[in-house]
């Protein structure tokens, strides 16, 4: 016999985080001024913009982040070297 009830995608953790918020902890500097959050209960993860809003980490922002760490590895690089 099949269970007709329908299965429920929510956790636990998503409910906490929809009703009292996410719980944000500092995971990585990506800058002096961009960090990026990772929510302790759900692990959703979030970024901050150049003017500190804080906004869900999209694919597209997460590589942004990756390439802003990059030029900032090659800055620090060719300064060390003059
Ligand atoms: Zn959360």
């Amino acid at each position: 016999m099949k269970n007709s009830a329908p299965k429920s995608n929510l956790h636990f953790a998503d409910v906490c985080c929809k009703v009292f918020g996410h719980n944000y902890k500092k995971s990585r500097t990506v800058t002096s001024y961009i960090t990026e959050y990772r929510c302790t209960r759900c692990n959703a993860e979030a970024t901050t913009d150049e003017k500190g809003n804080l906004l869900k980490l999209t694919p597209q922002l997460k590589d942004i982040n990756e390439t802003l760490i990059y030029l900032c590895k090659k800055k620090r690089s060719a300064a060390a070297s003059i």
